[in-house]
């Protein structure tokens, strides 16, 4: 089918919760580059937003989740199943977290761990059921994890939102301290807030965080959805900070493209979820924990996660190199690849976006008019190199004609 009647068809039958799509259809995937209908290259920086950590067409990967389908793509929770206990355990002994818990996707992980929260301290026969969270976040599109994003346009169509979520300003500990009541169980933030435009949370404020929950004797969960497994330079963002979250949620990169998400939690944390507490249907399923179990021992045992912070050194000397140059680059930011360049207000990231699309390249614009990069953790400093002189001549272009 041609894109044009691909097209047609989208917009006839699905739901427009996407409005105008970029009109190209992907084909298949070699490494860092896709490949379109019309067999057309593009080298890839926004990786299905954070989630393709190794690419396309890893052999590791497609070997995982072929030999497993062959075997057995789906087997309920009534029974034990091997690849769920093998990926808990990797996870378990990579993390400072006991147990785990698998869902199918970034929200449902949050909500699961706002159920953990809530039923911790409701064991301990307290009434503390609300939840800090960042103005400016974003946790998922359920209606609590909504609550939870710290932004009302995401919120106000929805009225009215469940209650116990308070958002307060990122990187602002005072605004926390003064935010917590008796009925306050957790704090939930991201490190690096993604869709809210690469912004990074200060050292003073993630160890003033868990000083303070600990303090006040409250949970400290971090949204590692797409920080998490290896993005940063740190198979978590959590371990740049010397800190112990108590619960840790995790999806995008997780299956490396499969979807899956989990909860990872403290044993004192994890035990409030007793038989019936929780549950899914297709969470933690053979097929989705071999294909996580084929990403994280790839990550780790090839030093990708390491090559990841090198890599991402590299290239922001690179955007920040632009920056000394185009006065219209206000800020470059972030860890390892997830990277953002804040432009300003006068040059719209979408038309950057479109222009280096054109060249074949794909990036992405999120909050504050930031492009993010969070390509494949495999990109190479050519593959990098080859971005940053595309964006060189955008830019040139753009000085051209604002002139
Ligand atoms: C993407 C994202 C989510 C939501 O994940 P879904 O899989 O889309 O539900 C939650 N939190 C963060 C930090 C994210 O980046």
């Amino acid at each position: 089918m041609d894109t044009q009647k691909i097209i047609a068809l989208d917009k006839k039958y699905y739901m427009n919760t996407f409005g105008e799509r970029i009109p190209i259809v992907f084909e298949y995937g070699q490494q860092s580059t896709l490949y379109d209908k019309e067999g057309k290259a593009y080298t890839d920086f926004v990786a299905g937003i954070a989630v393709n950590v190794l690419g396309y067409g890893h052999p590791a990967l497609v070997e995982a989740i072929t030999s497993q389908a062959k075997k057995l793509i789906h087997c309920s929770n009534l029974f034990y199943i091997e690849a769920q206990a093998q990926l808990a355990k990797l996870l378990v002994e990579n993390s400072c977290g006991d147990r785990v818990f698998f869902a199918n996707s970034g929200a449902e992980a949050n909500e699961g761990a706002i159920k953990l929260a809530r039923k911790y301290f409701r064991d301990k026969g307290m009434n503390k059921y609300e939840i800090i969270t960042a103005v400016n976040s974003f946790h998922g599109r359920t209606l609590a994890t909504l609550a939870a994003t710290g932004q009302e346009k995401y919120q106000k169509p929805f009225v009215p939102m469940p209650a116990g979520f308070k958002s307060v300003p990122y990187n602002d500990l005072e605004a926390v301290r003064n935010a917590i009541t008796d009925s306050t169980c957790a704090v939930m933030i991201e490190l690096i807030q993604g869709e809210g435009g690469v912004i990074e949370a200060t050292h003073e404020y993630v160890k003033g965080l868990e000083q303070l929950c600990s303090e006040r004797g409250i949970l400290l969960i971090l949204d590692e959805v797409q920080t998490g497994i290896g993005r940063t330079g740190k198979l978590f963002a959590y371990q740049h900070f010397d800190i112990q979250p108590d619960i840790i949620t995790l999806a995008k990169g997780l299956g490396g493209g499969v979807p899956i998400g989990a909860i990872i939690a403290k044993e004192s944390v994890a035990s409030a979820f007793e038989p019936g507490s929780h549950g899914s249907t297709f969470g933690g399923n053979p097929l989705a924990c071999s294909a996580s179990i084929a990403v994280l021992t790839t990550l780790l045992q090839e030093g990708l996660i390491e090559r990841c912070a090198e890599v991402g050194n590299y290239f922001k000397q690179k955007l920040n190199a632009l920056k000394d140059r185009y006065h219209f680059i206000k800020d470059v930011r972030g860890k390892g690849l997830m990277l953002g360049m804040e432009l300003d207000p006068s040059v719209p990231g979408k038309e950057v976006v479109n222009a280096a699309l054109s060249e074949g390249y794909i990036i992405n614009c999120a909050g504050h008019n930031t492009l993010r990069f969070v390509p494949p953790l495999v990109i190479t400093k050519q593959e990098i190199d080859g971005l940053v002189d595309t964006l060189d001549k955008i830019f040139k272009r753009t000085l051209e004609t604002r002139k």
